[in-house]
């Protein structure tokens, strides 16, 4: 068990730096603290020590934390950030504030439809594929623009930016490039004249290269809560 509030005090730490050296000011960066596979136990923890912006993957895990958490804790934020299935779509809309991975107009379709009117419009970004593979999923950058165009007439989303996952490097100039190409697609979409602001970029090991090149959230999960057991049952 790994200690929660030291673990996230040396992120805040490591975010602060990492905007000194891109003369950015640390408000400019939120920190997404990725719970997936982890228990109420820990995230109760991570609340206790002021973080209330967290990240999941797995819708039915998700939404059991997040009722558990739903009377003492309206203040949370829960952002979904993992692949996204059509018949996943209905709980996401009625439990979530925001969805990174929103990565073809069907999926976009459907959570506007099934956002619920009592709710804000939930707030959304574009999975990218920025290092053009066919495995990975994300739509590919020349298609960024005609997306972007469909999404914001959709009545119940905020299209808010753009999210990669790049693939891992442990050379801090290579961790830049993907980063870079998600900062100049963010920049057509503002001179198209989307009023967009968010760069969901960076994790545990690109945080400071993320934040070099303009991250507005980094997605941290093991550098908080420790390294992830598949294996294991998620005790919630
Ligand atoms: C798991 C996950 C993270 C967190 O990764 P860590 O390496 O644990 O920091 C960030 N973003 C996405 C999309 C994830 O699935």
């Amino acid at each position: 068990m790994s200690d929660i509030p030291l673990q996230l005090h040396h992120i805040q730490q490591r975010i602060a730096r990492a905007c000194a050296q891109a003369g950015r000011s640390a408000d400019q960066v939120q920190l997404l603290a990725v719970s997936k596979t982890f228990g109420t136990d820990a995230i109760a923890q991570a609340i206790a020590a002021g973080q209330l912006a967290f990240g999941e993957n797995y819708v039915t895990e998700a939404v059991t934390k997040i009722q558990h958490f739903m009377s003492h804790a309206p203040s949370l934020q829960w952002h979904m950030i993992g692949p996204l299935q059509s018949n996943k779509t209905r709980a996401v809309a009625q439990h979530f504030q925001w969805v990174h991975s929103v990565d073809r107009m069907k999926i976009a379709r459907r959570l506007s439809e099934q956002r619920p009117d009592s709710l804000d419009d939930l707030q959304v970004c574009l999975e990218v594929n920025v290092s053009a593979e066919q495995s990975k999923s994300g739509v590919m950058p020349e298609e960024v623009a005609a997306m972007a165009a469909e999404i914001v007439r959709l009545p119940k989303l905020k299209l808010r930016g753009l999210m990669c996952i790049p693939e891992p490097s442990t050379d801090p100039v290579a961790q830049r490039q993907p980063f870079a190409l998600l900062r100049e697609l963010l920049h057509d979409l503002q001179r198209a004249g989307h009023a967009v602001d968010t760069l969901s970029m960076g994790m545990s090991d690109d945080l400071e290269a993320a934040i070099q090149e303009g991250a507005t959230i980094v997605r941290v999960g093991r550098a908080i809560f420790g390294q992830r057991d598949y294996g294991q049952k998620v005790k919630i």
